[in-house]
């Protein structure tokens, strides 16, 4: 990649994004000159937010981040990493569950796409406790998620609960 620079391709769903996702990008940065937040569609029927208003509350909370982007992608997540003139997923574990998980589509990849490499880096022992589910359960029984998420999803959040939408 002459003259682009080491390009991590961070994906997820991330309905909501969580300090946990940003502590990854965060901690991305140290090791790549670019990180690119690949938003994908994602299975639920019944998103919290859609797939336009995941990426714009990630882009609010990455403002100020030089070197970090963020983009929706749909199709196979080795052709968009290629298309951006990347070589390496990175992805955060938090658990053993996580790993299995993880496992399956590292392995998945690595045979779609020999030359695409995954990353991991360990949570934050801070984080370990949040998953983007958790938030969604929370929300649907009328707590808050402070603390947990940026200040523009909590915003969001509470915006959608006064006007009763969730
Ligand atoms: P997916 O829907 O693909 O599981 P998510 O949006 O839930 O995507 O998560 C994207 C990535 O961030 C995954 O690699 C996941 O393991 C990681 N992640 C999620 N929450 C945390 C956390 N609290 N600490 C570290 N990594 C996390």
């Amino acid at each position: 990649m002459p003259g682009n620079g080491k390009i991590a391709i961070c994906p997820g769903t991330f309905d909501p994004v969580t300090l946990g996702h940003v502590d990854i990008v965060e901690r991305g940065l140290a090791v790549f000159d670019r990180v690119v937040v690949a938003v994908a569609e994602g299975a639920r029927k019944q998103p919290l937010f859609s797939l336009e208003e995941r990426a714009a509350l990630l882009r609010e909370t990455f403002r100020d981040r030089k070197g970090v982007e963020v983009k929706t992608f749909r199709g196979l997540l080795v052709d968009f990493t290629r298309q951006e003139g990347a070589k390496t997923i990175l992805r955060g574990l938090r658990t053993v569950s996580d790993f299995e998980y993880e496992v399956q589509m590292a392995s998945a990849n690595r045979f779609l796409a020999s030359d695409v490499e995954t990353l991991f880096m360990m949570t934050d022992n801070r984080y370990s406790h949040l998953s983007s589910s958790l938030i969604r359960e929370i929300v649907a029984l009328g707590g808050t998620t402070a603390g947990m998420v940026p200040d523009c999803v909590q915003k969001l959040i509470d915006q959608k609960c006064k006007e009763g939408r969730r």
